[in-house]
């Protein structure tokens, strides 16, 4: 944590931080947690140029972590400065702590990517064979845009599995209640559920990085067909059975579909999702961009963007592109 002038750090400054606890909360990270370890008796005089504070004040352990910190850091300062640096998680740092605590050739090899086993081997120490491999891993954190993004997916796959365990009629109200249509089947229900998702979870995702496109079908399928899949002809008739094409009689129509787009700040890309996502066209950018929240928050999502005169903006923290996201998890099939 850097601790150069800034007007919101010596803002905090002012309350009666030190200048390195008001940067931290200045650069965004957790507030209530570097207040937390600000006023914990624990902490004694330590300032935040100690590792297991610095942990906090970069957000990479919780208050009650660097209590525990502490105590190792006056052993093994360089191990815990691995945590607050962001180099190591805290789970591979306990491990260590926890097999060769107090064996300083030890730990300085293993941090230099020396075996646990051999390290154990040679001190005749006997380590749990779940401490090894949690060594073993290398204990490299997530970045937390990707640990973000893992979120969202991983939210985003337990309201599916909710929606599948609902009754007829809770599924129902469950889609009623986002403008998606209940007609159908229970197939097809799950099927716009699934799409409706799939959406939401890309903006989100876009919101944070963006990198990320947009693109996919629309939740509720149209009344009546859009293009001809055969001929891409427009016209069509309703047949006794089911629609048809006027050109060449075709029945294969395609969902309406977004065409990929990674600016969700530009108005019409803001309007195409939305509309896909059966938000009526007559919003204004305000309202929409409302009901874009209620769907987010609903299944603990973040979007971070925001809107002023009807302009969509970005409130992420993170560049273009600093997400590596995981091939693409199809959740509607599982
Ligand atoms: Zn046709």
């Amino acid at each position: 944590m850097t601790a150069r002038a800034d007007p919101l750090t010596d803002a905090y400054v002012a309350l009666g931080l030190s200048r390195e606890f008001a940067a931290a909360i200045a650069s965004g990270q957790d507030a209530d947690a570097i207040i937390e370890t600000w006023k914990a008796d624990w902490r004694g005089d330590l300032t935040g140029k100690h590792p297991a504070i610095k942990a906090v004040l970069n957000g990479n352990a919780t208050p009650e972590q660097a209590k525990s910190l502490i105590e190792a850091a006056d052993e093994h300062p360089d191990l815990v400065l691995l945590v607050a640096e962001g180099t190591k998680t805290l789970q591979w740092v306990a491990a260590v702590l926890k097999g060769f605590r107090s064996h300083h050739p030890a730990v300085t090899a293993i941090i230099g990517g020396a075996d646990p086993g051999v390290a154990a081997n040679f001190l005749d120490l006997k380590v749990a064979k779940s401490t090894l491999d949690i060594i073993r891993k290398g204990g490299a954190p997530i970045a937390p845009i990707d640990s973000i993004i893992n979120d969202i997916d991983k939210n985003i796959r337990r309201a599916m599995s909710d929606f599948k365990s609902m009754n007829a009629e809770q599924k129902k109200k469950i889609l009623k209640a986002s403008r998606i249509r209940v007609k159908g089947s229970q197939q097809v229900k799950i099927e716009r559920y699934g799409r409706f998702l799939d959406l939401i979870s890309q903006v989100c995702k876009n919101s944070e990085d963006p990198a990320l496109s947009i693109s996919g079908p629309h939740v509720n399928e149209q009344k009546c067909p859009q293009i001809c899949n055969n001929c891409k002809g427009t016209s069509f008739y309703r047949g006794y059975y089911k629609w048809e094409c006027n050109g060449c009689s075709s029945s294969d129509f395609s969902q309406p579909k977004v065409q990929r787009f990674s600016d969700i700040t530009k108005s019409e890309n803001f309007d195409s999702i939305t509309s896909a996502l059966s938000i009526p066209a007559s919003y204004s950018r305000k309202e929409k961009l409302a009901e874009l929240r209620r769907m987010a928050k609903k299944f603990k999502l973040p979007l971070m963007i925001s809107q002023r005169n009807g302009k969509i903006s970005r409130t992420t923290k993170y560049n273009r592109g600093s997400s590596k996201p995981a091939p693409k998890s199809d959740f509607r099939k599982s």
